[in-house]
């Protein structure tokens, strides 16, 4: 079977992972990186590359879950990030790396006059509902069904979609349900938060004029509008937010603009920011390690690389992708549907619609899971459900090796219908 070929193919991980359920619950602190019936233990990384710790090597389509826009230790990232640590790794006063950044952001980004930067997206969501509750003295927030900030509430990955004493929900695109909402509620809302794109929830794309008529009903009710661009900020080169031609509030930023390392950054409208003004704090915003120097080192090379050129490279190779994979998933009469947004691609062996996509309860969860391990047995490392990206590093002749591997890998799941 595919799992004991898979066992069999990575004996170090096995290993590893035993060690490591000793002393961790589940081996490792990511639940959104773990499957059956282990994940991959991997040693090394560089450009499309991942080796694991049995020495096998797998062109790299996760990309640490669309946050290397410019494939593993990108040249100018491992310089800008080593000459930092060369420097010190953190200080307890102010750097010029992260004027710098901010300065970058600032220029690309409409809506952010003034920005703030901490340790992970999920850290930004803490940040913006703290600003948005410095702002309105309220406490509670609305989110979408479907829609992902972060660890701090989850609906699609698994956890918990009823409301709760902080949290009001609402369907992705469904415009009725969350004016519905901020009608019998606003009063305690503090903030909405929305997506541009699902990005954990499939790629789902509102319709037309949603965000616009949530964020007018928001404004109505003195609600923060934060647009969560953690994932989009890569879709353009002034984000999702430029090519939709749509200010919000607040934008949470993460992932790309932090080069591989952690980050996590909340931008906007200065009089908003400016509730963390130590001298009239309304809220706090402070960290450690937040706008750590290597951080912000790494987090400018990779946004300076991150040109129109480049973010049209990566969309391109993408789309090349996505026909690859269609002509492999045809020759073998399987019913592939794809969404595609710039560079990221999710796969469904079924037909999604419009729909957001909750991973616990896709019906094509057990195909999609077989043909996962039949992709890593191929030197393919995609995310979990097999969704995918490109990076500035990757060429074409690199993509037709991916669907080329694509193909063997659903000739080993051949016998399982979707
Ligand atoms: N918002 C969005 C849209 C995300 O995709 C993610 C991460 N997948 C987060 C927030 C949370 O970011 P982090 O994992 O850095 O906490």
């Amino acid at each position: 079977s595919l799992q004991q070929d898979f066992r069999e193919a990575s004996s170090a991980s096995a290993e590893w992972e035993a060690r490591g359920r000793v002393v961790m619950p589940i081996a490792s602190s990511r639940a959104i990186a773990f499957h059956d019936p282990y994940p991959l233990t991997v040693t090394r990384a560089e450009g499309s590359f991942l080796w694991d710790a049995d020495g096998q090597r797998y062109i790299d389509l996760a990309s640490n879950m669309y946050s290397l826009v410019h494939g593993n230790a990108f040249p100018p990232v491992v310089q800008a990030a080593a000459a930092q640590l060369a420097q010190g790794s953190a200080w307890p006063a102010n750097n010029t790396a992260q004027i710098e950044l901010a300065e970058e952001l600032v220029a690309r980004l409409p809506a952010v006059e003034k920005v703030l930067f901490c340790n992970s997206g999920t850290e930004a969501f803490s940040l913006a509902l703290n600003i948005a509750r410095g702002q309105t003295g309220r406490h509670r927030f609305l989110m979408a069904q479907g829609g992902y900030h972060g660890t701090m509430w989850d609906t699609n990955l698994g956890g918990r979609a009823a409301p709760g004493p902080v949290h009001f929900s609402a369907p992705y695109g469904d415009t009725a349900a969350f004016l519905s909402v901020i009608e019998q509620h606003g009063d305690e809302i503090a903030a909405v938060f929305l997506e541009p794109v699902l990005g954990s929830g499939g790629f789902a794309l509102p319709p037309a004029g949603f965000l616009r008529a949530v964020y007018e009903a928001a404004r109505a009710t003195g609600i923060v509008f934060v647009l969560d661009e953690v994932i989009s900020f890569r879709l353009a080169f002034n984000g999702a937010q430029g090519a939709l031609d749509f200010a919000p509030d607040l934008v949470m930023l993460g992932k790309v603009i932090g080069g591989g390392f952690p980050v996590g950054g909340v931008g906007g409208r200065a009089e908003l920011l400016a509730v963390v003004d130590p001298a009239a704090p309304r809220a706090l915003a402070s960290g450690t390690f937040s706008g750590n120097p290597v951080t912000m080192a790494a987090g400018l090379a990779s946004v300076r690389a991150l040109t129109p050129a480049a973010i049209a490279h990566i969309d391109r190779l993408a789309q090349l992708l996505e026909a690859g994979l269609q002509a492999e998933a045809a020759a073998k009469s399987l019913p592939l549907h794809t969404r595609r947004v710039g560079s990221m691609l999710g796969l469904f062996f079924y037909d999604p619609g419009q729909a957001p996509v909750f991973a616990a309860s896709r019906p094509d969860a057990a195909f999609t899971q077989e043909l996962h391990l039949a992709m890593l047995l191929e030197g393919l490392f995609p995310l979990p459900r097999c969704a995918m990206t490109t990076t500035t590093v990757m060429t074409a002749p690199l993509i037709a090796e991916v669907v080329q591997r694509f193909g063997r890998a659903l000739a080993r799941v051949g016998s399982l219908v979707p």
